[in-house]
This record gives structure tokens, C-alpha cells and sequence, in this order.
């Protein structure tokens, strides 16, 4: 019997697939008693396991992208090392000996007595490593429970697997990128959080905050994602597979013809020329920026080249990653934002534990508290400035002291790169993310210290509003158009323009096509999006007239109740 369940769509289009159920914390094992006689089988059926576990990380490794940052790798290389550690590799078969078990319930054990093991130690980056084990022992499993962890499951039509998870870490989605998934799904998350972020830059169809998801899908059972609606089939009947086999063909062809765009310039049907630019969260990401022509990058959201490693990228090979990006971009302006790490973005190594964490020591806030890794941050930003338009962007800023502690250390990482002699750019612009709603109302003071602003919408609801982005059970009060959020992002830009002081939108507002219009009307000229949403945005922008659109932004900004403002805003894109 089919049965629907309801989320939210955080990456359009459809898919058709079957359940790979992913398991982050939970070692789900049987518990039998085996014969004497057959206890060779079984400890021959635990190596086994490990092989294939072996040859899939081979496989992995192998399928790394050229251009894969560094952490991928590491992170695999990790995985390796204690697969081959004797306290995995074999400490499971003398449990299976000694205690006649079978070889899940033997690793399942064995797993916990490790991970207690971990837990007890001193060292915070040495206790973190017990999830790497747990992921080790959940692949076994998967082998062992005949589930192999990344080989394609049996296909319906071109389909492959579609990925239920309970709930995945932006690090998790880091990893997941690359890999051949039709679609994701999760029981929790917000349509912002950075999990849901990644999710689009899949450009797979996602669907999140379904609650049972994990707990109602079977691995294998055939699933319908329909990412536009928010809705997931869990074994469609014939019907429901041919009605979404049309409804895919469709979106695809929509796709199709939005890319005959990708060569026209970006202007308004009166001729004002719009910057449509891109964000990215991984180097490698640079292809489809320019696969969409974008103007530059608006947000190179650096944080992810500290994902999935167990140490921190030192100076050269920030400054490879950057450089990397910045050649690719030929001349086009690429903003790099400076760490962004806390709130959802936890790392093994952030020692602070913050009981809210969204308040907590995150972004510009745990640069400050941390200056070397700042400090090794900008200098390797200075160096890449040198082989194209780098522009520094702060993220977070709530108070001037902290944009005034920023720029001290910028000049003292100037200062120690002319000691060592090496090259850098010194007139680097440096910019300022508006995504806290003081910085907003301050924005004045702000801008005058800045070369550049960029509006976090994510970030300035989040905070406005009191919403926890990445929170599905307070998902529904969101609202970008929620009035105290629209007079603060005109206000920015009214400011911002007074003081001749550049400024874009990349929070997720900027690749909403139905709110680029509002954008467009409240004087926004450059936006910042996912590069996936950058034609259908540019499309609306070459229907869109500023000499019409000027007159609402003083209308709208009367307006107070939610429903009016969304109405006025439907009638705006009619
Ligand atoms: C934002 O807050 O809008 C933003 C672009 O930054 P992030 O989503 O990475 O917090
Ligand atoms: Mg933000």
C-alpha cells in the first residue's frame, strides 16, 4: 500500500529511487548462538565483511574528483586506518570464538567497548574519534547485514538510491557530494540550516523535517521525491510512478529551456544591468558557477574546507584552495568569506560547548576568540588575492568592536607576511556580512568602516525572528516577508546606497525567483544564490521592469500582516 509523507521541498525536481537507509548513530545488531562447527564460517564471514568494506573505500578513494579537497581523502584515509586496526579487524573474531556469537552481535560489542574507550579520554580531538569508529563498524555492518554502504542499489528505470536519513550534519552532506544519489531525504532540519544548503548544491531533490521517515521506509522500498512540493511516496502503484515519470520529464525539459539564458546579460527590461553571482561552499564547486555564467562569486562559504578532517588546513593549502578558485574565476570578482564555523557547523576541535549554540561563540565571534586560525585564514586570502579579485567578507559582525578587532588582525597578518617576504595583495576590499538584525539597524556606522555589505538572509530571519534555522519544529514561522525583516534588508540597502558602499544579497532570499521582483523594487542590484537557481532568477530579471517595480517598495513596507505582504508579492511576479 502506497502512503505519503509530508516535509519540506528544500531541493526542487522529482526523483524515483529506491530507500538506502543511513544510520548515524544507532548499531543495530542480532543476537543469536552459533554451533561450535560453525563458528569458522562465521569468523570467514566477518572477513569477508571487512574486504568488502576494504574494497569499498578503495572504490571511494578512487572516485575522489580531481580537484576533491584534501579532507575527503583524509577523511577516508582515517576510516582505512582503523579498519585495518587490529581491534577491528580482529578483536570481533576472538569475541565470536569466545562467546559462540554471531559476527553483528560480535562488532556491535566490540564497537561499544571501543567507543567507552574513546569517550574516557582527556584529549577533545582524540574523544571526537569515536565517531569515526562507529561510521567504520556501521559500513561492516551494512556488509555483514548485506547492504553493501555505496554500491548502487537495484535501479527503477535510471533511478538509483535515494538517501533516508534521521537527521545529516552539514559535514555528512560534504561527503555525500559526488556520490550518485537520486535524492535525500530526513526526519529533521529547516529549509536554511547548512545541511539543506548542501542539499541544493546536490542539485538533487531533497526533502526534509518528515519526522518518520527513517522509522516508516525499509531499505529497498521503492520511493517517489517530489522535491517542488515537499512530499514523499513511499511504494507507489503503477499510477503514482507514471503520473511523476511525466512530471520529471517536464522539469527536465523546463531545465532544458532555461539554459538557453545562460549567454544572455542579466538586465532589466528598462536596461539596468543586474550582477548575478554565485555561491559556493567547496572549490570544485566553481565549475557549475561557470557553467552558469555567473558574474562572480557573491559567498565562498570557507568553512567547508575544514569539514571532515581531524586537523586544521594550514596556510599553503588554504591558499592552493583559494588560489584554485580565483584562477578559475579568470578576472571575475570572488568574495571569500572568512571562517564560518558553530551553530550547525560543529567541528571535533571547537572545545567551546555552547548551550545555544546559534548564540553562541560562532563565526567572526570564534575567529576573534582563536586568533591564529584567523590570522592563518587571512594571510593565506592575502597571498591568493595576487592571482585575481579576492574580496574578504567578515561574517556575522554585531558590534563595531569586533569589525575593529577584525581589521587589527588583517593588518597584523599583512604585517607578518612582509616579514616573511612574501607576495600578497594589499588593498584587498574588505566587506561585512548584515545578517544580524543589529548590525542592520547599525548598518551606517558599519559601512563606513567597509569596502563592501552582504545581507545574510538565513541568518538575519534566523535572528530577527528568533527562529533556530535548523530547528523543523518552529520551520512554519520563517518568514523572509515577515515585515521587521523587509524593513531591515530595505533599510541596508537604502543605506548602503546612500553611502555609495556595494552591497548583494547571498542568503537563500537571492535565488528565490519569486521574491526577486520585492528584491529588485527595494533597490537590490547584485544577488548571490546557489548557481542552480542563478537562470531561472535571471529570467525573471528579463521580464522585470524597474521603472514599474519602484513605485512598491514604499507600499509594501506599509503593509504588516503576513497574508497581505505575501499576497502583494504574488501580484508583483503576476
Ligand atoms: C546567511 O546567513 O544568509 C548566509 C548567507 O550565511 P550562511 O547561510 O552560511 O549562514
Ligand atoms: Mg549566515
Amino acid at each position: 500500500m502506497p502512503f505519503t509523507l509530508h516535509g519540506i521541498g528544500v531541493s526542487g525536481g522529482y526523483a524515483i529511487g529506491r530507500a538506502q537507509l543511513f544510520s548515524h548513530d544507532r548499531l543495530e545488531a542480532p543476537h543469536y548462538v552459533l554451533r561450535r562447527e560453525d563458528l569458522p564460517a562465521e569468523i570467514a564471514r566477518y572477513d569477508e565483511a571487512v574486504s568488502a568494506v576494504r574494497a569499498e573505500l578503495t572504490l571511494l578513494q578512487d572516485q575522489l574528483p580531481e580537484h576533491a579537497p584534501a579532507e575527503l581523502a583524509a577523511f577516508l584515509d582515517v576510516h582505512r586506518l582503523i579498519l585495518e586496526d587490529s581491534m577491528i579487524a580482529e578483536a570481533p573474531k576472538r569475541l565470536i570464538e569466545a562467546e559462540r556469537c554471531n559476527a553483528e552481535w560480535a562488532l556491535a560489542q566490540q564497537t561499544q567497548a571501543l567507543i567507552d574507550q574513546f569517550e574516557a579520554m582527556e584529549d577533545p580531538y582524540l574523544r571526537e574519534r569515536k565517531h569515526d569508529v562507529r561510521q567504520v563498524s556501521e559500513r561492516i555492518m551494512k556488509a555483514l547485514m548485506g547492504h553493501p554502504g555505496h554500491a548502487p542499489l537495484k535501479t527503477v528505470g535510471e533511478e538509483a538510491s535515494v538517501l533516508v536519513a534521521h537527521d545529516l550534519s552539514p559535514s555528512d552532506m560534504v561527503l555525500f557530494k559526488r556520490q550518485n544519489y537520486a535524492a535525500f531525504i530526513t526526519d529533521l532540519g529547516g529549509a536554511t540550516s547548512h545541511t539543506a544548503i548542501l542539499a541544493r548544491s546536490l542539485n538533487i531533490p531533497a526533502v526534509m523535517a518528515l519526522h518518520n521517515a527513517r522509522a516508516l521506509i525499509r531499505e529497498g522500498d521503492v520511493l517517489v521525491v517530489d522535491g517542488e512540493q515537499g512530499v514523499v511516496i513511499v511504494e507507489p502503484d503503477q499510477a503514482i510512478l507514471e503520473e511523476y515519470r511525466i512530471r520529471q520529464n517536464q522539469w527536465r525539459l523546463e531545465q532544458q529551456k532555461l539554459k538557453r539564458l545562460k549567454k544572455s546579460p542579466a538586465a532589466t527590461l528598462d536596461g539596468t544591468p543586474i550582477e548575478l553571482m554565485a555561491n559556493i561552499d567547496l572549490p570544485q564547486d566553481v565549475q557549475e558557477a561557470l557553467e552558469q555564467n555567473a558574474a562572480g562569486i557573491g559567498l565562498f562559504r570557507s568553512e567547508f574546507l575544514y569539514m571532515n578532517r581531524s586537523d586544521l588546513p594550514g596556510e599553503d593549502e588554504q591558499f592552493e584552495a583559494y588560489r584554485a578558485v580565483v584562477e578559475a574565476m579568470k578576472g571575475r570578482p570572488v568574495v571569500i568569506r572568512t571562517l564560518d564555523l558553530g551553530a550547525d557547523k560543529r567541528l571535533p576541535w571547537l572545545r567551546h560547548e555552547s548551550i545555544n549554540p546559534a548564540l553562541g561563540l560562532r563565526a567572526i565571534r570564534l575567529c576573534l576568540s582563536e586568533p591564529p586560525i584567523f590570522l592563518t585564514q587571512v594571510r593565506a586570502l592575502l597571498r591568493a588575492a595576487c592571482h585575481g579579485d579576492v574580496r574578504i567578507l567578515l561574517p556575522m559582525l554585531a558590534n563595531l568592536k569586533e569589525l575593529n578587532q577584525a581589521l587589527e588582525l588583517i593588518a597584523q597578518a599583512k604585517a607578518e607576511l612582509d616579514r616573511a617576504g612574501r607576495p600578497y595583495r594589499r588593498d584587498v576590499p574588505i566587506g561585512g556580512m548584515i545578517e544580524v538584525p543589529a548590525a542592520a539597524l547599525a548598518v551606517e556606522w558599519f559601512a563606513r568602516r567597509l569596502d563592501f555589505l552582504s545581507i545574510g538572509t538565513n541568518d538575519l530571519i534566523q535572528y530577527t525572528l528568533a527562529i533556530d534555522r535548523t530547528d523543523d519544529s518552529v520551520a512554519h514561522l520563517y518568514d523572509p516577508l515577515h515585515p521587521a525583516v523587509l524593513r531591515l534588508i530595505h533599510h541596508t540597502l537604502r543605506v548602503a546606497a546612500r553611502l555609495g558602499k556595494p552591497v548583494s544579497i547571498c542568503g537563500e532570499m537571492a535565488g528565490d525567483a519569486q521574491l526577486t521582483r520585492l528584491l529588485l523594487a527595494f533597490g537590490l542590484r547584485s544577488f548571490s544564490m546557489h548557481p542552480a537557481h542563478l537562470l531561472k532568477v535571471k529570467q525573471r530579471i528579463l521580464h522585470s521592469d524597474l521603472r514599474e517595480l519602484g513605485a512598491h517598495a514604499r507600499r509594501l513596507l506599509r503593509e504588516g500582516e503576513a497574508e497581505r505582504i505575501h499576497a502583494y508579492v504574488q501580484r508583483l511576479n503576476a
